[in-house]
C-alpha cells in the first residue's frame, strides 16, 4: 500500500482525502442486519433474483473492492477473505457497521432518493446523523403519481391533484427524479401533454393498468414537464439498472428531443450513472448547458476497473457538468466505497494528467473542488440553504 501514491497522485489523494463531498444521488442504508444471502444478493445490481447458492458474490469486482478497501475500516487487513469479513462484519450491530462507514466516506451532504425500498432503508435524516454531514431529499415523480391514484382520483381531477402534490412535496426538497428508464424507456415521446390528453391516459390507467406502478410514458412526461415549471432540477436515471429495464433504450441520446425542448432547457437535468453510456452523456452534457451527469453505481460495481470509468467521464464533458455520487443502496459498505474508489480513481486519472505534464497540480485540485462539491451547489440551487 505504501507505494501506491507516488507522484501527483500522491498530493492529489491527500487533497480528496480532505474533501468532503456532495454525493447527488444516494439512498439509504440498512436499518437492521441482512443475512448473509440478502448481503451476497445485495452486491449483483443486474439479476433481480436471489443468487444460486453456488455463486460467491464476492467473486466480483465490486466484492474485491469491498475486501480491499472496506475490510480496513472493520479492523481486518486489507483482502480479508470473505468469510472472515463476513464474520467480523456479523458480530458488530448494523448501527456500528453503519457508523463507521458512513463516517469514513466523508460526504457533507446526501441527497437521498426516498422512492425506493423506504421500509428496510434508514431515512434522510438518520443517514445524516448516523453519517455525519447533512441529508435532503428528493422527490420521486413516478411514486407522486401513484401516491395520487392510491388516494383516489378521477381522470379529470389527476392533473390538478398531480400538481398539487408536487408543489407541497416539492418545499422540503432539492430536485425530482424519474425512472422513465425503467418505466417505459427513453424512445417515447416525452412532449408536454395538454390536460386532456393527461385525462385521457390516466383514464386508461385506473381502468386497464396496474394502478400500483405508473408506466405510460405520456403520464411520466406530464410529471417531468410540471416539475421543470417548478424549476425543479430533474435527474433521470440512466443505463445501469437491474434487468427489469431494457437498457438499450436507456440510452440518453434518446432524450436529444427532450432537452431541446425549452421548458426542459430552463432547468438542470442530470444524467445518473450513465454507464455503459458515460460518453453519450459526455456529449450531451457538452451540447446543452443545462445537463450534468455522474457515474455512480458502477464506479463501486467496475472495483478495480473504476479509474478507466471516472477517466471516460472526464473526456467531453466539460469540467463543470460533472459530479460525484455513490448511488448506494442498502449495506453502507457501498456509501463508503462508493466515495473511496471514485477519489481513488480521480487521484489516479488526474495524477497521471499532471505528471505527463498534459494538466498543472492547479488545474487537477480545480477540478477537484468542481466535481467533489461545487457543480452540485450550482445544479441544486437550494442546497445552499442547507448548512454544512
Ligand atoms: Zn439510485
Amino acid at each position: 500500500m505504501a507505494d501506491r501514491w507516488t507522484g501527483a497522485a500522491a498530493d492529489l489523494v491527500r487533497e480528496l482525502d480532505e474533501t468532503r463531498l456532495v454525493d447527488h444521488h444516494v439512498h439509504g442504508a440498512l436499518r437492521d442486519a441482512p443475512s448473509r444471502t440478502a448481503y451476497g444478493d445485495s452486491l449483483n445490481e443486474v439479476d433481480t433474483d436471489p443468487l444460486p447458492p453456488q455463486t460467491n458474490p464476492f467473486d466480483s469486482q465490486i466484492g474485491v473492492a469491498i475486501r480491499a478497501w472496506c475490510a480496513p475500516v472493520l479492523g481486518l487487513e486489507r483482502h480479508a477473505s470473505a468469510d472472515d469479513y463476513w464474520t467480523v462484519r456479523a458480530a458488530l450491530s448494523e448501527d456500528e457497521v453503519n457508523r463507521r462507514f458512513l463516517t469514513a466516506a466523508g460526504v457533507s451532504h446526501w441527497l437521498v432518493d426516498t422512492g425506493f425500498r423506504t421500509d428496510d432503508l434508514l431515512s434522510p435524516a438518520a443517514l445524516a446523523e448516523a453519517g455525519g454531514g447533512h441529508a435532503v431529499e428528493i422527490v420521486r415523480l413516478e411514486s407522486l403519481a401513484e401516491q395520487v391514484v392510491a388516494d383516489g382520483v378521477t381522470p379529470s381531477t389527476y392533473a390538478a391533484r398531480f400538481r398539487e402534490l408536487l408543489e407541497r412535496r416539492s418545499l422540503g426538497a432539492v430536485a425530482a427524479k424519474s425512472v422513465l428508464a425503467y418505466r417505459a424507456g427513453f424512445d417515447v415521446d416525452l412532449g408536454r401533454p395538454g390536460d386532456r390528453e393527461v385525462e385521457h391516459h390516466v383514464d386508461a390507467w385506473l381502468h386497464r393498468g396496474d394502478p400500483a406502478r405508473l408506466a405510460d410514458p405520456r403520464l411520466i412526461a406530464f410529471g417531468l414537464h410540471e416539475a421543470a415549471d417548478l424549476g425543479l432540477p430533474i435527474q433521470l436515471h440512466v443505463g445501469l439498472g437491474d434487468r427489469d429495464m431494457h437498457l438499450r433504450r436507456s440510452d440518453p441520446l434518446l432524450l436529444t428531443d427532450l432537452l431541446r425542448d425549452p421548458s426542459i432547457a430552463r432547468v438542470p437535468v442530470l444524467l445518473l450513472h450513465c454507464y455503459p453510456f458515460e460518453r453519450e452523456a459526455g456529449y450531451l452534457a457538452q451540447g446543452f448547458r443545462n445537463v450534468f451527469l455522474d457515474v455512480g453505481l458502477a464506479v463501486n460495481h467496475l472495483g478495480a476497473r473504476s479509474a478507466a470509468l471516472v477517466a471516460r467521464s472526464l473526456e467531453l464533458a466539460p469540467f463543470d457538468k460533472v459530479l460525484y455520487s455513490s448511488d448506494a443502496c442498502g449495506p453502507s459498505e457501498l456509501h463508503f466505497l462508493g466515495a473511496r474508489l471514485w477519489r481513488n480513481a480521480m487521484a489516479t486519472v488526474l495524477g497521471r494528467f499532471v505528471d505527463d505534464d498534459e494538466w498543472s497540480l492547479d488545474d487537477a485540485r480545480r477540478v477537484i473542488g468542481m466535481t467533489a462539491r461545487d457543480n452540485a451547489f450550482r445544479a441544486y440551487d437550494r442546497l445552499a440553504e442547507q448548512p454544512g
